[in-house]
């Protein structure tokens, strides 16, 4: 685990900014989500965490480490997106499997990773199949165990559950959140979703237009939203 600061972080994409000093303090252990509508620049901010976007100003720490520069593989967190992006000619094993062979981790250790993945998230009747022999929230829960093989310090999860419907993302809310309970991984989550914000996080941040408006617990935002943009967007679920 590790705590992440993100200082007056700002974004341009060529002469156009998207994120406009945005600073974030994220516990060790804690879950935060970073809500806020579509084009806020959610994903911007998660994919800068990540290494998988520059940046253009300001200064992103991981545990003690300074990592703007850093590549994404030296940073020791694990990204969840909203697609899957599962390997469909792997089974279910081998794409949870992937990142650590290409680490060139010893087998034994491979199979204990894989194996208590698929133990914690339910997979372990589903190793030999392929992604089309899963349901949906199955291959979320896969490219949920590709995350937690690598044992990170961080999980980064952008918009998990947009793609299933409305019953089922329900019970994966659930899972997600008694997957942070055991295994106490510093966690952020994105969503343009109110609802998913206010049940999930220990700590909410609403971002607008490439600010943040407030960061607070969900019922500290429902209580004394900061303006009328928070208690709009909090106050009324999509
Ligand atoms: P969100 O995830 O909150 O929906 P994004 O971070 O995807 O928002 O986008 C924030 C803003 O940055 C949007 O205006 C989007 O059009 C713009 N943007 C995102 N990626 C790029 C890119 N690669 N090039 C140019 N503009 C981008
Ligand atoms: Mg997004």
């Amino acid at each position: 685990m590790a705590s992440v600061e993100i200082r007056n972080i700002r974004k341009n994409f060529g002469t156009v900014p998207v994120i406009h000093g945005v600073s974030i303090d994220i516990q060790d252990g804690e879950f935060v989500i970073l809500v806020g509508p579509s084009g806020c620049g959610k994903s911007t901010l998660l994919r800068m965490i990540a290494g998988l976007e520059s940046v253009s100003g300001g200064e992103l720490r991981i545990g003690p480490k300074v990592v703007n520069d850093m590549p994404p593989k030296e940073r020791d967190i694990a990204m969840v997106f909203q697609n899957y992006a599962l390997y469909p000619h792997m089974t279910v094993a081998d794409n949870m499997a992937f990142s650590l062979k290409l680490k060139k981790a010893p087998k034994a250790e491979i199979k204990a990773r894989v194996d208590r993945a698929a133990e914690i998230l339910g997979l372990n009747k589903l190793l030999d199949r392929y992604p089309r022999q899963l349901s949906g929230g199955q291959r979320q829960r896969v490219a949920m165990g590709r995350a937690i093989v690598r044992d990170p310090q961080v999980f980064l999860f952008d918009e998990p559950l947009s793609n299933l419907d409305a019953k089922l993302r329900v019970a994966m809310r659930t899972e997600i959140k008694a997957l942070h309970q055991r295994l106490k991984t510093t966690t952020i989550y994105v969503t343009h979703d109110q609802i998913e914000a206010m049940t999930m996080a220990d700590k909410i941040v609403v971002m607008h237009d490439g600010v943040v408006e407030q960061v607070g617990a969900p019922l500290e935002l429902y209580d004394r939203p900061a303006n009328l943009f928070v208690a709009g967007f909090i106050g009324s679920p999509a």
